[in-house]
């Protein structure tokens, strides 16, 4: 008789960033390797977006979804409480849920994966006496900092952003003091000592799971590994795992107007699930594109100066008619060669159209990988948490993207710049260059995601731990 399969939960804190990812690990887990898979995904709010997601077709029927209760947080934060802080509250408001229902199963987990924002649930995985790993949905890089953290609060004196010369972390590149993560922004405030607290927690797991691939990011792995710190646990890059291409929920609107256009020809503006410009950016951007002659598809939300990731909790949700927010006569005028979408579009399909030639995004990890995926070259346009540093890896290291001069968090970029950029990326030999070095990577990822590939070896290297693990204490 075959012995039954391991039952690995997963556990997502709030934020499509971060619920993509673990969706797509639970789907590979899965497919790949037949265990018995439960997502707990945790709220505080109900997002359009994510409902769609979890309803979507896409989504396997043998793969169970538990949504757990919405966190009531409303007396735990203020609002101005910094965003990673409130994610890390949700999670840690919602584990007498998780408890409960894992103590309801008839099969108990025999691993829990978290992301990085889900680390209070370890003492969930102590309770049960299982293994506990992390799932980093960023960048190698990303994590190289991250673990380095503790380390580098005591050597450095004063505010990184301060320091004259690069941060150098053990066997990377080095990391310029702007694009550090922004709970390091400021070292007196609260949000860095709990990011501080989190860099020393990640090393008690079992192993670290990475949506990057061996080959995009091979000399920060190997440092990963090797160099940066003693007890690092086990690394598994796995990636780049995305959310697979489906039949929209909503946005076909967007599917028939790029049918209808050249092959390349459209760049596709979005600043991920949270991001937000200001009322002034908003004005230079419209102008921009306008200038810059290029068709495009630009996913709109409200203006906001005080907080670029305003939407991160309520993706999709919000008014749909932002004309107020355009200059004079931008609408009519760019009719024919514009689609404005509020809120939300269905950003997998709209990569894949052959009609995308590229994509201004705010770096997002996963933004980029589906970007990479489908082959589109990228405006680069940080906004916040990491996204700086993945915007130098893809201007600095894979040369697939271009990137303003100054940094889109920390003043407003003018419209010629933005029409020049927009110009280097769609038209020439600079946008043909450009696309031929993300297609080669397309190439790596996809070789790494097949069978014999250093993906899909990894993920199986560790489902072959679980599996023996089940057995021998089966036996
Ligand atoms: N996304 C989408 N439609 C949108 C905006 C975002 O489908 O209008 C998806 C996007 O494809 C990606 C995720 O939401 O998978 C955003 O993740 P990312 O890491 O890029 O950025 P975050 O939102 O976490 O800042």
């Amino acid at each position: 008789m075959e012995s039954p399969k391991p039952h690995i939960a997963l556990l997502s804190s709030p934020g499509l960033g971060h619920l993509i990812p673990i969706l797509e690990l639970g789907k590979r887990l899965l497919s790949l390797h037949g265990f018995h898979i439960t997502i707990f995904v945790t709220t505080t709010q109900a997002s359009t977006a994510q409902s769609q997601l979890l309803n979507s077709q896409t989504v396997p029927g043998k793969l169970t979804i538990v949504e757990l209760p919405p966190a009531d947080i409303s007396s735990l934060v203020r609002p101005d409480t910094a965003i990673e802080i409130t994610i890390c509250i949700i999670v840690r408001e919602s584990i007498p849920a998780l408890q409960s229902a894992i103590l309801a199963m008839t099969q108990q987990p025999t691993v829990l994966i978290v992301d990085i924002f889900g680390i209070d649930a370890f003492e969930i995985a102590d309770q049960f006496q299982i293994p506990k790993y992390v799932f980093i949905t960023s960048s190698a890089i990303f994590l190289a900092l991250t673990v380095y953290v503790p380390t580098l609060d005591g050597l450095v004196v004063g505010e990184y952003v301060d320091l004259q010369e690069p941060i150098r972390v053990p066997g990377c590149n080095p990391i310029r003091p702007d694009d550090v993560v922004d709970p390091m922004l400021d070292r007196k405030h609260e949000r860095y000592s709990v990011y501080v607290d989190i860099c020393f927690r990640l090393l008690m797991a079992h192993g670290l799971f990475l949506n990057t691939w061996e080959d995009l990011e091979p000399i920060t792995i190997r440092a990963l590994r090797e160099d940066i710190v003693t007890f690092t646990p086990p690394i598994y890059p796995i990636g780049p795992l995305m959310r697979s291409v489906g039949p929209p929920i909503a946005g076909r609107e967007c599917l028939d107007w790029l049918d209808m256009q050249r092959t390349e020809s459209v760049l596709y503006v979005s600043f991920g699930s949270g991001g937000t410009i200001s009322a002034e950016q908003l004005t230079e951007l419209a102008t921009g594109l306008e200038l810059s002659q290029q068709r495009f598809i630009w996913v709109v939300r409200a203006p906001t100066k005080k907080d670029a990731s305003a939407t991160f909790f309520t993706s999709g949700n919000g008014h749909d008619d932002l004309s107020e927010y355009f200059p004079d006569g931008f609408l009519t005028r760019t009719r024919e060669v514009g689609l404005m979408v509020p809120q939300w579009a269905p950003q997998v399909e709209i990569l894949s159209h052959p009609s995308i030639g590229g994509f201004l995004s705010h770096c997002g990890w996963n933004s980029t990988i589906e970007s990479i995926m489908n082959g589109v070259p990228m405006i680069a346009w940080p906004l916040y948490a990491e996204q700086r540093m993945n915007a130098s890896i893809l201007t600095e290291d894979l040369n697939v993207a271009v990137r303003p001069e100054i940094l889109p968090a920390k003043g407003v970029v003018g419209r010629k710049e933005i029409e020049r950029m927009v110009r280097r990326v769609m038209e020439g030999e600079e946008g043909n260059e450009l696309r031929g070095r993300v297609r080669e990577l397309r190439s790596s990822a996809l070789k790494s995601l097949n069978e014999g590939g250093s993906s899909y070896n990894s993920l199986s290297q560790v489902a072959r731990k679980w599996e023996m693990s089940d057995k021998n204490m089966r036996s």
